[in-house]
């Protein structure tokens, strides 16, 4: 057992909140059971800080968590609530963590939930942990957050199988892929694929660069070329992509799929279910050593403790040394 500080924590409310993401029910059960394992009680409310509002609580036990660490999605659910994103939704919240007995929270998920969770932590004092929820990784402070390796797993397993069908017919295909604000996705997505180029928000590639990748992969395989898009790209994603080459190369047979929500589901990696159930007994170690907000994160194999102010910041940056290696490995 770890030696920590803190005695006054007895019940704590966990949450999932925002995109699902598989390997957030690893966690889940991670937070339950090193919570029961320091003779701590935990309470599940379902749909996110919906379930604040409403009073959806349920005391989950170590037997509510069996058999859940293989499965996608989230057991306590997810949502968006919008009611939270004003002051009086967040006391009336407040107000029945009390009224619950539930001293401190866990909550799961992305840089939205995150921003709800360190307001609600000023303006109450309350002990507020996250833990890194998102197949974006778009957090800053971890190297990795929950979901991303599954996720980018589904894109390349997605584009190998269209590369296939790319090559029987010497096709073109934009791929787009999930990512708002994020390119992580793509561009991992796109080296681990074997893609000619990737197009990602951080760093815009221009059309004239991208043509001269086009031509020069074409040229040289005549086989099949394969274009990355995060969705949150700026010049209008895969189909406006798609439209302009089109025009330019009458040749080329161009597609485009969208892989969509097939991104979020599945069985979980096991470097996502290893990272969910070393985050969830790290944030309830960081409880009991009077840690808040605060969110639990991975950095070279390290458990670390980021302040929500600095995680959410997106600064985690692409490198341009990133993006070269996509051009010169598809040369
Ligand atoms: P994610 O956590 O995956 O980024 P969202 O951006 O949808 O997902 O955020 C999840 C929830 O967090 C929102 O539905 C809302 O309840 C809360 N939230 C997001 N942004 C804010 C904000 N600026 N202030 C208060 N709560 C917020």
């Amino acid at each position: 057992m770890v030696e920590l500080g803190n005695t006054t924590i007895k019940r704590i409310g966990l949450l999932t909140s925002g995109g699902d993401a598989p390997g957030m029910n690893g966690a889940i059960r991670a937070v339950t059971r090193s919570a029961n394992y320091h003779g701590l009680e935990v309470v599940g409310i379902s749909h996110g800080y919906r379930g604040m509002i409403n009073k959806a609580f349920k005391t989950l036990e170590s037997k509510d968590v069996s058999n859940i660490l293989q499965q996608g999605g989230t057991i306590l659910k997810s949502a968006r609530c919008m009611e939270f994103k004003t002051i009086e939704g967040r006391k009336k919240a407040y107000d029945n963590l009390i009224e619950a007995k539930i001293d401190a929270l866990v909550v799961i998920g992305g840089d939205g939930t995150f921003t709800g969770a360190g307001l609600f932590a000023k303006e109450h004092n309350f002990p507020v942990v996250g833990i890194p929820g998102t197949i974006d990784n778009d957090l800053y402070g971890t190297d990795f957050t929950i979901g991303y390796d599954t996720a980018l797993n589904t894109i390349v397993d997605c584009v190998d199988k269209i590369k296939d069908t790319a090559t029987a017919h010497e096709r073109l295909f934009f791929i787009e892929v999930m990512g708002r604000d994020a390119g992580f996705l793509a561009l991992n997505g796109g080296i681990a694929a074997g893609s000619e180029a990737v197009l990602i928000p951080e760093i815009p590639t221009s059309y004239a660069d991208l043509k001269s990748y086009l031509a020069n992969g074409y040229r040289k395989s005549k086989n099949s070329s394969i274009v990355l898009v995060a969705e949150g790209e700026k010049e209008g994603g895969a189909f406006n992509w798609a439209k302009r080459v089109e025009k330019d190369f009458p040749d080329y047979d161009v597609r485009v799929t969208i892989l969509g929500h097939i991104q979020r589901g599945g069985t979980p990696s096991a470097s996502d279910r290893i990272l969910a159930s070393r985050l969830g007994a790290g944030a309830i170690e960081a409880l009991m050593d009077d840690q808040k907000s605060i969110m639990i994160g991975i950095e070279n194999g390290e458990i670390v403790h980021v302040p929500f102010t600095k995680a959410i910041k997106n600064q985690k940056g692409v490198k341009q040394q990133q993006l070269d290696l996509v051009k010169i490995l598809s040369n």
